[in-house]
């Protein structure tokens, strides 16, 4: 138990990264899964909607002759016997014939044959039929009824008859019968096409699509009219007919269909499916993307607390050193060990250079803590660097020379150009450079030091011949606390700060440091400060 709290420790940023990833996972197989079922019920949907919307507009056609039927048709038998058929068509005139060529009547109470009527809009009036192709088609639609009247067969109530054999002639009739259920008379109207097909069909298309899809989704629908010479009305470009639905009333030889323009209902939910799951996985990557980004700072927060307790750990070793041989020699001193001038001399030496080295590290931090805050201020001043590069070197000769380090100075012939430059803080980045030659240095105590002008700057470099630094190490050693943690290097201590303080004073000084170090051969530091163009005064700097 202990050791899995243990390992969920350790491993925190990857517990919670899987914390959110298995979740996320699953909502997207879940996501996957019901629009999986969304396309399918959507897919049943639309093809339902589009059959609807068919079988309304059929109803609606059918709603139409049927009203119009009902409205001048149902006519009583009285006026038949009574002998008032103009009657009849005082009630015809009263009422809407829209969508209706011409009303028939036919009057059997006269004459077992019929007397044949058409009844005249304008004047209102009932006229005997003319022979023409509209009183032929009646005829023809009336011979099974005449039939009956001839053989005197009772007729029950029969509804409105279709009679469409002949297409031009479209009639629906009515048989009219008195009490005892004998046929009296007919009255009839012929369809008017015309109007079907130019007026009531486009109306109800249009108020049902209207009632059934919203604009949007109507841009992609097609409806086509088939008719029997099969010439479609109102058609766009379409596909196969998704859905087709005949008129059951009247008009029965036509047809209307309806297709998803450019697609399919299944399309159109594929469509959907795919949309929203690409969606979703966006959505995913973008929320990954995200986990990454804050997991990644997590990472960088935790290895930079860790570098920094490794830094405060290194800090308290680097002291502890010079700090033990001050007090030793200081021992030495006072309780009279050292017995000759010299080897007062030699004590006060070590001591004098190992207090040195505690300020180096004191103001090593005190100047990284500054970076850090940003409250390091740079005074330039027009700076001769060959003599800030010798102080440097005299104030580590004796150090140097006592632990057996050969150091040379190599310096071009002619003055060097003076550079505007922070004298304390570019003697500062020097002894960090020869403070790295020497500890990083094995058995060839060997460190030269070279000044030159290069193109618009002056060069410094600082050559040893120690234990060098890996190709993929060299961009990060200028990092703050980075070392390189392997290798030879294993056991020198260091507090991963002096690089990186080289870097922001070259850089404040608008310079340039890089290195060039082969593992194994040593190392050359090179620091590059421009010439300015102009000689100017010393400023203040931030
Ligand atoms: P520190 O020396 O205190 O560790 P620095 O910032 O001065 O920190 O250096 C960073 C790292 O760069 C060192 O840990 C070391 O691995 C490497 N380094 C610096 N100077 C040299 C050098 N002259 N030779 C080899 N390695 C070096």
């Amino acid at each position: 138990m202990n050791r899995f709290v243990r390992l969920l420790k350790t491993h925190t940023l990857w517990v919670g990264f899987v914390a959110v990833v298995i979740p996320l996972i699953l909502m997207l197989g879940l996501q996957y899964f019901w629009l999986g079922k969304l396309e399918q019920t959507s897919a049943i949907a639309r093809q339902a909607t589009l059959r609807n919307t068919l079988e309304t507009m059929a109803t609606e056609v059918e709603f139409f002759y049927h009203a119009a039927a009902e409205r001048l048709l149902n006519v009583p038998s009285a006026p038949f016997q009574d002998g008032d058929l103009n009657k009849i068509a005082r009630q015809w005139g009263k009422k809407p014939t829209e969508g209706i060529r011409r009303l028939f009547l036919i009057d059997y109470t006269r004459q077992i044959t019929g007397n044949f009527y058409a009844y005249d809009q304008a004047s209102q009036v009932l006229q005997p039929t003319q022979a023409s192709d509209e009183s032929l088609a009646i005829v023809i639609a009336s011979l099974p009824w005449q039939a009956r009247v001839r053989e005197a067969v009772s007729t029950e109530a029969v509804g409105f008859q279709v009679n469409e054999q002949d297409p031009l002639h479209r009639i629906i009739l009515s048989p009219v019968t008195d009490d005892m259920n004998m046929i009296v008379g007919i009255v009839a109207m012929i369809l008017d096409e015309d109007y079907f097909k130019k007026s009531l069909l486009p109306g109800i298309v249009e108020k049902t699509l209207t009632a059934f899809f919203p604009q949007e989704s109507r841009q992609n629908l097609a409806v086509k009219i088939q008719d029997p010479a099969s010439q479609n009305h109102a058609a766009h470009h379409q596909k196969a007919p998704a859905r087709s639905l005949r008129f059951s009333f009247v008009f029965t030889d036509w047809a209307v269909s309806l297709h998803s323009q450019g697609s399919s209902a299944t399309e159109w939910a594929r469509g959907s499916f795919l949309f929203n799951m690409t969606l979703a996985v966006l959505l995913g990557i973008v929320l990954l993307g995200g986990i990454g980004l804050a997991l990644r700072a997590a990472n960088r927060a935790m290895k930079l607390s860790e570098m920094k307790s490794d830094f405060v750990s290194n800090v308290s070793h680097e002291l502890r050193t010079p700090l033990a041989s001050i007090r030793v020699f200081a021992e030495h001193l006072r309780l009279g060990r050292a017995t000759s001038p010299q080897k007062v001399e030699e004590y006060g030496e070590f001591i004098e250079v190992e207090s040195h080295r505690l300020s180096r590290l004191i103001d090593n931090i005190l100047d990284f803590s500054r970076i850090e805050t940003e409250r390091k201020t740079y005074r330039f001043l027009p700076t001769d660097l060959s003599e800030v590069v010798k102080t440097v070197m005299k104030s580590h000769a004796v150090r140097l020379h006592q632990s057996g380090f050969e150091v040379t100075l190599h310096q071009p012939d002619s003055q060097l150009p003076q550079v505007l430059a922070d004298p304390d803080a570019l003697g500062q980045a020097l002894h960090n450079l020869l403070d790295n030659a020497a500890k990083y240095s094995r058995e060839t105590k060997s460190i030269a030091v070279r000044l030159s002008r290069q193109d618009n700057f002056v060069m410094v470099s600082v050559q040893d011949q120690g234990v060098g630094i890996a190709a993929d190490e060299q961009a990060r050693i200028f990092n703050r606390f980075h070392r390189v943690g392997t290798g030879l290097v294993h056991d020198i201590k260091g507090n991963g700060l002096g690089l990186s303080i080289v870097r922001h004073i070259v850089r404040a000084h608008g310079g340039t440091v890089t290195v060039e170090s082969e593992l194994g051969r040593g190392s050359t530091f090179f620091l590059g400060l421009p010439i300015p163009t102009s000689p100017s005064e010393g400023v203040d700097h931030a």
